[in-house]
């Protein structure tokens, strides 16, 4: 997987650049003898710090036993926030900077180690315990700030160590994640494709193709036998294509689109109370929600419209559903000024002129309905219930339509709502 991502960092027909950070990457049997080998070659013990939770500690202890290392465990449930990176920061202030961090455990565990180890300049490794986001080789951290959602630029791992036997075991719930965190892959890679055809974004086939072949072998496992054993092993391979092939973009397109901005919407509790639901159980539900709507909305392709960002990012529009985020969500989607957002990149009625191709692109969506029953035979909520979320009209619609200003990019979603909003504008 890393060697194929590798050739097209020595040259891709797309033509663009790409670069990875991340110089090993084995996910087999053996992994963990691997790293700790790694570790003996390339640092003294005592510069290298393991960083664990309370329910992942187990997995970090052979390692720590075996090379002699410094380790921090942290509380079961550390959620990636001020006070988690607090804690570490604290300790790696009293006990020394490590030379090198290896982040032992799922999402969380890793977003916190690869903050702290950014702002120290250290290296990080990642030994992923769970198949659960595709995050483990991004080059952000996902973090929630104060209350506030937020990506910080960070480090990706310069090497990951993920060991079957240890992500298999984890709790069904966690690998559940994963597949809804792949399955959200069906509406990013559309959306990319979408805004391709319209705004000449820069789509790479390659990575494209990747992303595409890596979610089909997923699907089609998980259709054949959702208990298959082996299946937490190709949704850990699917997930650290997915982290690579943002790795090459050098942006998340191939791995989040509509989707995934359903799922920031509800993390940014504008509209809602806060779930404990994992990030690929909401990027689950979103997706199921959004083949819905995009199906539904299908015939946004052949209708003249007229959008004004001036009227679809305005206080008037926004404030009522993002109440004190409304600043910065208008600065999100008009970042420097008039002309600068999307919407307004993309230009009246341009959608006609490409209807067929997207009529068919909206037609090659799975059904809703099929995706909901896959989801839940692996085990992965699929409705807004499953989620603690309120699962009536008004909410699923205020999501929809107003999800994709979380983020300045274009999706189908996007217009569908922009339209809409400019519809509901001039009636007033
Ligand atoms: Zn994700
Ligand atoms: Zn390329």
């Amino acid at each position: 997987m890393l060697k194929e991502a590798q050739k097209l960092v020595a040259s891709c027909p797309c033509g663009q650049k790409h670069a990875i950070k991340t110089s090993v990457l084995e996910c087999r049997d053996g992994a963990t003898e691997l790293l700790i080998s790694y570790l003996k070659k390339n640092f003294s013990a005592k510069d290298i710090l393991v960083v664990s939770d309370e329910n992942t500690e187990k997995y970090a202890l052979p390692i720590i036993s075996s090379v002699g290392c410094r380790a921090f465990t942290l509380p079961g449930n550390a959620h990636a926030n001020e006070i988690e990176t607090a804690r570490l920061s604290s300790y790696i202030k009293a006990s020394g900077a490590p030379s090198a961090m290896i982040a032992c455990g799922s999402g969380s565990v890793h977003d916190i180690v690869r903050y702290c180890a950014h702002e120290i300049g250290t290296p990080f490794i990642s030994y992923p315990t769970a198949a659960s986001v595709d995050g483990f080789v991004s080059g952000v951290a996902a973090m929630t700030m104060y209350g506030q959602k937020l990506t910080y630029p960070s480090s990706s791992p310069v090497a990951l160590f993920a060991e079957p036997a240890v992500f298999s075991s984890a709790p069904r719930k966690l690998t559940a994640s994963g597949i809804g965190d792949m399955i959200g892959k069906i509406t990013a890679l559309f959306d990319w494709k979408i805004s391709n055809i319209l705004t000449g974004e820069p789509l790479c086939s390659p990575i494209y193709s990747m992303m595409k072949e890596a979610l089909g072998g997923i699907i089609y496992a998980a259709e054949n036998n959702a208990d298959d054993p082996k299946l937490p092993l190709l949704v850990m391979n699917g997930l650290l294509l997915s982290g690579l092939c943002m790795q090459l973009s050098g942006n998340s397109r191939p791995a989040s689109g509509s989707e995934h901005h359903m799922s920031h919407f509800w993390e940014m509790h504008a509209a809602n109370e806060p779930t404990d639901a994992l990030h690929g159980e909401k990027v689950a539900v979103g997706t199921a929600l959004m083949l819905l709507h995009l199906k539904s909305n299908a015939d946004i392709i052949d209708k003249p419209f007229d959008i004004d960002e001036s009227i679809i990012f305005s206080d008037d529009v926004i404030r009522p559903v993002y109440g004190s985020l409304t600043d910065g969500i208008i600065k999100e989607n008009i970042p420097n000024g008039k002309g600068s957002s999307v919407i307004a990149k993309l230009g009246n009625n341009s959608l006609t002129a490409h209807a067929e191709e997207i009529g068919r692109l909206i037609e090659s969506l799975p059904a809703p309905e099929k995706i909901r029953d896959l989801l839940r035979s692996c085990g992965c909520p699929a409705a807004l219930d499953e989620i603690s979320l309120p699962d009536n009209d008004k909410f699923t619609k205020l999501s929809l339509y107003f999800s994709p200003y979380v983020r300045n990019r274009l999706t189908l979603s996007k217009i569908i709502s922009a339209v809409f909003i400019s519809e509901e504008a001039h009636k007033r």
